[in-house]
């Protein structure tokens, strides 16, 4: 299997998948992004997308890439799509040549959004987390609550510290300015951001990045961390416990220029 950041829109992925023969892509914003893929690797055939919430940027080329290839789209299942698509939850799985991917609700950035994670034979796992969870931060509260996002966060930090995590965004620079400036003494903080400072500056993606980087690295997974907590509470006074610092540290994250 081959994980591939398509770059789309100044700083979106379209994740594609595939076994030499069969592709999968996550939130298609941009079908001509793809269909110009498909046409430099004829072999390579597109049967199955993923999507992980109804924002425009991650379904915008959904119907462009179903009339060309016959795709089954997979998404929300409280979600509306531009397009027909198997609608999906927590439970749920999706079968697609020997993998399983499970299911998970994600409700914050938007309801409905759902996350895609398998178990990959003989490569470490893989999780489509679309704009819940980027590195070094995560997904604006657009239609959830802080409470939803934190316990979102928390199933997705609970899977397997292997795990490649892919997110829909390259926002890790400016996510890490701000990860620096709350979690100040964060050793392993400093040499990730130094890691991608490098990476982009060759042009490279930062993506994907191990859980277990995430959970040293993010406030958003270290939000009841001594250091992350007392930051936020230094910040703002009304942060007492966990939902309510999670919540001030959105809105700082918001504020932060
Ligand atoms: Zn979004
Ligand atoms: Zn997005």
């Amino acid at each position: 299997m081959k994980l591939i950041p398509l770059p789309a829109f100044t700083d979106n992925y379209i994740w594609l998948l595939h076994d030499d023969h069969h592709a999968l892509v996550v939130d298609p914003g941009d079908g001509a992004v793809v269909l110009a893929w498909l046409a430099q690797n004829p072999l390579v055939q597109l049967d199955t997308i993923l999507v992980t919430h109804h924002h425009a940027d991650h379904t915008g080329g959904l119907a462009d890439l179903c009339m060309h290839t016959g795709a089954r789209v997979h998404g929300p299942a409280m979600e509306i799509l531009p397009i027909a698509h198997s609608g999906v939850q927590q439970g749920d799985h999706v079968h697609w040549h020997g993998l399983s991917w499970h299911v998970i609700d994600v409700p914050g950035h938007t309801a409905g959004h759902i996350a895609f994670w398998a178990q990959i034979p003989e490569q470490v796992p893989i999780l489509f987390c679309g704009d819940t969870l980027f590195s070094g931060g995560c997904g604006r509260l657009f239609e959830g609550t802080p409470a939803q996002m934190l316990d979102s966060l928390d199933r997705l930090a609970a899977l397997p510290g292997d795990t490649r995590v892919c997110p829909a965004h390259e926002y890790t620079l400016s996510n890490l300015k701000f990860a620096l400036a709350v979690d100040s003494e964060n050793a392993a903080l400093s040499a990730y951001h130094r890691a991608c400072t490098q990476l982009r500056q060759q042009g490279q993606p930062t993506l994907p990045v191990s859980l277990l980087t995430e959970q040293a690295i993010n406030p958003f997974l270290r939000s009841r961390s001594h250091a992350v907590s007392a930051a936020v509470k230094q910040h703002d006074a009304l942060a007492v416990d966990d939902v309510t610092t999670f919540a001030a540290l959105r809105t700082w994250k918001n504020e932060f220029k």
